[in-house]
């Protein structure tokens, strides 16, 4: 475990990590500095990663020196940083101003680096399997709290990976809190900032289908993930609630739409709990349902989380099913899961350790 000296974000003044390059040219240009300075400032955080204005060597002295009173640019403390014994995988805590934390996950592959960040600190749509469904929604994130775990990750990993990856699957439902997980979308794929491209961002949903709708307007080529986890409504009513509002019909229908307004195909997860929902008739739903829209099926074997009574499948269950799928869906993979022993994989976000 590490723990770490940042400081915290002092109060009353906005965080730079919420302000989009606009935000931050309106607030110079109030003190009479010109919008160029804002490409700057985003040039020497986002790209060269200065998280102090000493450096900035292109900024004017007064500017340098009134920084501290344009925005805050401390990113939230690391309480704790945990590793798998891979070395591949590390779930981050990360403290905010008012003392809430936050969990956040860094996961490398051969192919590619990927950056799991919260939404929200914890949940309210209490997803039957899930830990942070157990906590309870404590608040929403903001923009800046949203985009500060992509840069304490990044910080972490000293940027070496030029190109990664970030999904919305950590703690809380992303469309549940949209304005904010959009701002830090926005700032994210700036241009000038870090620049990340709309395709390298995945934004799962268990199921908000008129925030789908919306999501579908932006004109972005967001990635969507759907975690549908169940082929009839009877016994997604009960895995996830959230499905007694919108049901598995106007769900699916909300990301065809999705699909085919983003030209992207939409990632239905579904996580496997044994004798739940793996058995021979509902794979051949999950396919009839996946040969409804562009779609890829991603199949989870469930993380275990203490105090719930679900089972993970054996790996030849889930070879089973996923053989069963294989001819009658459009694609499916299986996810290996990465940082369960140190709970961070999915569903186990939300206060575990590995003395839990
Ligand atoms: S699975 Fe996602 S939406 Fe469901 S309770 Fe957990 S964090 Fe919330």
């Amino acid at each position: 475990m590490v723990t770490s000296s940042e400081s915290a974000v002092p109060p009353g003044l906005p965080s730079f990590y919420g302000l989009t390059r606009a935000a931050l040219a309106a607030r110079l240009a109030e003190q009479g500095l010109p919008s160029y300075r804002a490409d700057q400032v985003f040039s020497w955080v986002y790209r060269k990663h200065h998280r102090t204005p000493e450096g900035m060597a292109n900024l004017p002295a007064v500017l340098r020196d009134r920084f501290g009173t344009l925005c805050a640019l401390e990113r939230p403390a690391f309480a704790s940083t945990q590793a798998s014994s891979d070395g591949q995988t590390h779930k981050f805590v990360l403290t905010l101003a008012d003392g809430a934390r936050v969990e956040c996950v860094s996961m490398r592959t051969e192919r590619r680096l990927t950056f799991c960040v919260s939404s929200q600190v914890g949940c309210a749509l209490g997803c039957t399997f899930c830990a942070t469904g157990l906590m309870g929604l404590q608040r929403n994130l903001g923009s800046a709290e949203i985009v500060a775990q992509v840069i304490a990750m990044g910080d972490f990993h000293a940027w070496k990976d030029d190109r990664f990856n970030i999904v919305f699957m950590g703690m809380g439902e992303p469309l549940a809190n949209y304005g904010p997980m959009m701002e830090a979308i926005r700032i994210l794929h700036d241009p000038l900032g870090l620049n990340l491209g709309a395709r390298r961002i995945t934004v799962s949903t268990s199921g908000v289908v008129p925030q789908i709708a919306r999501l579908a307007d932006e004109g972005l080529p967001l990635g969507l993930a759907v975690s549908l986890h169940a082929t009839t409504d009877e016994l997604r009513d009960r895995l996830v609630p959230i499905n007694r509002r919108w049901p598995i019909a106007p769900l699916i229908a909300a990301a065809r739409d999705y699909g085919r307004k983003s030209g992207r195909r939409v990632t239905l997860e579904y996580t496997l709990l044994a004798g739940v929902n793996d058995r021979d008739e509902d794979a051949l739903r999950l396919g009839a349902l996946a040969r409804d829209l562009p779609s890829k099926i991603n199949l989870i074997a469930y993380n275990p989380v203490p105090g719930l009574d679900w089972k993970r499948p054996t790996r030849e269950a889930v070879d089973a099913f996923a053989k069963r799928l294989w001819p009658i869906a459009p694609a499916v993979t299986v996810r290996h899961t990465m940082g369960g022993e140190i709970w961070a994989a999915c569903g186990q976000l939300g206060g575990l350790s590995p003395a839990a």
